[in-house]
């Protein structure tokens, strides 16, 4: 029996659809079938090998890969699967290959959310996404909903001012559930905005164009008894057309850049407070004799005598530790 080998059809992260992971063998072709707009192939193993994927329906892998990121029987996903946040609003999990099993596949619309854990965290919330379930109305209040980890706190670094918003797991234009505690948590602007709403508006105008159905699931993921989560795992697959549509995995991150963030509580502070303590690099011209300092624009500082002059390049509370006081005409 020959290697597994993978090749992996990349696509541009920017553009947000979705990766390809192939797995062939010698003798048979295993495909997941997921794949739109493939940019570039990348191929490792042999370079002989069948290289024209597809679309027959090979749930197997599946079902192993999934095994990493869900405990036996339960939607939940260990932090420690998950890959640290480096600068982008979501990681793709899993070559992009939702966990869906091929029983989980139907084209009846569904939608089921978790109820609260003994902290009043949310769990899994999935649905099976039909035009049936999509809102008609106006969209009510939610401002009487507080998810774990809740502050009404704001910043200047966040678009629109406010850090977390009341962040629908599943979004209200997919199954119309507003005011549903099982439905919301608290999420920064960013997991909110630029994190999920994308894939929330693709898996909407795939639904409504062609009156389809996908299959949708997102998992929120705490790390141990934080009341804040790490971010979300969002699954979905197109169900009359095999993924064809849409097809995902990807773990969103609630982070909001600029602001450092207590999962454990949801407390929260602005992260260039630290960079300022520790990168200052003002300069100051110490009085060795009075012991205050100046500016080094100040008037008395050409008045000092050059034994008794000293620059200093630091930050402000490093010169007052060293026991000088600032000038009252400069106010260094
Ligand atoms: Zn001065």
């Amino acid at each position: 029996m020959r290697n597994l080998f993978g090749i992996i059809a990349k696509t541009n992260r920017k553009k947000a659809v979705c990766f390809l992971a192939v797995l062939f063998t010698a003798a048979a072709i295993a495909v997941s079938g997921c794949g739109v707009e493939i940019d570039t192939l990348m191929q490792s193993g042999n370079p002989g090998a069948e290289t024209d994927p597809t679309h027959e329906g090979e749930q197997t892998e599946f079902e192993t890969e999934r095994s990493r990121y869900f405990a036996e029987g339960e939607n939940t996903v260990s932090p420690e699967d998950i890959p640290p946040y480096d600068g982008e609003p979501y990681a793709v999990i899993n070559d992009n290959l939702p966990f869906f099993t091929e029983e989980e596949i139907t084209s009846e619309s569904f939608e089921s959310y978790s109820e609260l854990d003994e902290l009043g965290r949310c769990g899994t919330v999935y649905a099976n996404v039909g035009q049936d379930l999509m809102p008609t109305g106006e969209k009510g209040s939610i401002g009487q909903v507080k998810p774990t980890g809740w502050h009404t706190v704001k910043y200047d670094v966040v678009n629109g001012g406010y850090l977390y918003n009341r962040c629908h797991l599943i979004g209200y234009q997919l199954t119309a559930e507003n005011a549903n505690e099982r439905n919301l948590i608290t999420g920064t602007r960013y997991l909110n905005v630029t994190g999920m709403l994308p894939f929330e508006n693709r898996v909407a105008d795939y639904v409504r164009e062609t009156n389809h159905h996908v299959l949708y699931r997102v998992t929120p993921v705490f790390d141990g008894e934080n009341l804040l989560a790490d971010g979300v795992l969002m699954e979905a697959r197109s169900v009359e057309d095999d993924g064809e549509g849409v097809c995902f995995c990807v773990f969103a991150y609630n982070v909001q850049p600029g602001v450092a963030i207590d999962y454990a509580t949801g407390e929260s502070r602005l992260e260039k407070d630290d960079r300022a303590e520790t990168e200052d690099s003002t300069e100051y011209i110490l009085n060795t004799n009075t012991m205050k300092f100046h500016k080094p624009s100040c008037q008395s500082v050409e008045k000092i005598t050059e034994e008794n002059k000293t620059v200093y390049v630091g930050n402000r509370k490093d010169v007052t530790d060293l026991g000088y006081e600032p000038c009252k005409a400069c106010n260094p």
